[in-house]
């Protein structure tokens, strides 16, 4: 009888989709020892590559069930693996900490409630006279932001991640093959994925990453798997003002729902949107940047440098994200919607943990 080593070393995993999700889980996959092989035919193209890169893991409000639990064990795996990525880039870091603001005098009761009912040294409620909100309310001339900080949470540049992981990759010999699956079927206990160009790869084991496309490969009546695609926009702004310093500002922060990032005192970033459709809007400047009821010179003066949109799969009668057993050999990983950046150590671990299982 072979060892469950043996068993980890010769099984073959092909992944479809190579976002975040998909990369991601060929990381912890191929650290065990599987064979792996991974078929994308655009790549660099795709949701992951539009991410901001925020990780609300600790801050998040609600501390019970499946989606805590997912965001606990990222909170925790994050850190380890950006010391082992170092090894590839030493330049990726999470930038720390995350700030959370308001200018809604309900939002803000509902934070100082959740504070003090999490009695937690890493989430505190913001003083008036903190350096924070005095920086942020010169720059933005106002009077009412309020808000928390997260130490523990913060944010990974998506773009550096998914370089660093190509890295690890191609120094660990993964297959990677840059076509679209057509066609997952089962024969003889082995997985045949075919691809555009009518190659049949098997595998033990088929592992979908494959964001909102997941469905066009299972039989979506006995899954009853439905995605819904959610834009999501970001704009870099070019401010032109001599008075106003934006590295003054937390490295990241959101204010009622804007994520805004400072890239260098005179250009910073905002996004996201969100609403059901993959057309980005024309009037995107106007949307991102109403998020205070009076805006300050500089930004309603500020030019789009870039701008740009990823479209999200959100689970339609089901909570995000989607990680399933479908059937013997094929794990399903996707529905991320808004948080593929955070989550991607906890799933990719949860999918690692099932296919020892499968295999022992
Ligand atoms: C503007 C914006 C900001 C965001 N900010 C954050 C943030 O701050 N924090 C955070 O955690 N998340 C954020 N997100 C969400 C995050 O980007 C997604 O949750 C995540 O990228 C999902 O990753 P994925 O790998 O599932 O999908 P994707 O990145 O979309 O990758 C899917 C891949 O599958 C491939 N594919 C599709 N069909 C096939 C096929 N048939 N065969 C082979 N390959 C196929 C595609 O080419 C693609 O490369 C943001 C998203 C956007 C758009």
């Amino acid at each position: 009888m072979k060892s469950v080593k043996e068993n980890f070393q010769k099984a073959h995993i092909v992944i479809i989709g190579s976002g975040i999700i998909g990369k991601f889980n060929a990381l912890e996959l191929s650290e065990i020892g599987f064979q792996i092989t991974i078929i994308d035919p655009n790549q660099l193209e795709n949701s992951s590559n539009a991410a901001l890169g925020l990780l609300m893991g600790n801050m998040y409000q609600k501390r019970r069930g499946r989606s805590w639990d997912l965001r606990k064990k990222s909170i925790e795996l994050w850190p380890k693996w950006i010391e082992f990525l170092q090894k590839f880039n030493h330049e990726l870091n999470i930038e720390r900490p995350l700030i959370q603001l308001t200018t809604n005098e309900d939002k803000f009761k509902k934070l100082e409630k959740f504070i003090y009912n999490m009695n937690d040294i890493n989430l505190r409620i913001l003083e008036r006279d903190s350096v924070f909100i005095k920086n942020i309310n010169k720059a933005f001339q106002t009077k009412n932001i309020k808000g928390m900080i997260s130490i523990k949470d913060g944010r990974i540049n998506a773009k550096s991640l998914l370089k660093t992981l190509d890295l690890y990759l191609k120094n660990k010999k993964i297959n990677f093959l840059q076509e679209e699956v057509i066609k997952i079927r089962k024969s003889n206990n082995q997985w045949i994925s075919t691809t555009s160009n009518n190659e049949d790869i098997k595998s033990d084991i088929v592992l979908l990453c494959n964001s909102l496309k997941t469905i066009n490969l299972i039989d979506n009546r006995s899954h009853n798997i439905k995605l819904k695609p959610v834009l999501g926009q970001a704009i870099e702004i070019d401010i032109n003002d001599a008075q106003v310093d934006l590295l003054s500002l937390p490295k990241q922060f959101n204010i009622d729902g804007k994520n805004i990032i400072p890239k260098s005192k005179n250009k910073l970033i905002i996004g996201s949107t969100d609403e059901y459709s993959t057309k980005p809007k024309e009037n995107i400047f106007e949307e991102l940047t109403n998020f205070l009821d009076k805006k300050p010179m500089w930004l309603t003066k500020g030019k789009i440098s870039k701008k740009w949109y990823g479209v999200r799969a959100k689970p339609d009668g089901q909570p995000s994200p989607i990680i399933k057993n479908l059937e013997d050999g094929l794990i399903i990983c996707t529905g991320f919607y808004k948080n593929g950046i955070l989550l991607a150590p906890a799933c990719s671990r949860w999918v690692a943990n099932e296919i020892k299982n499968y295999l022992a």
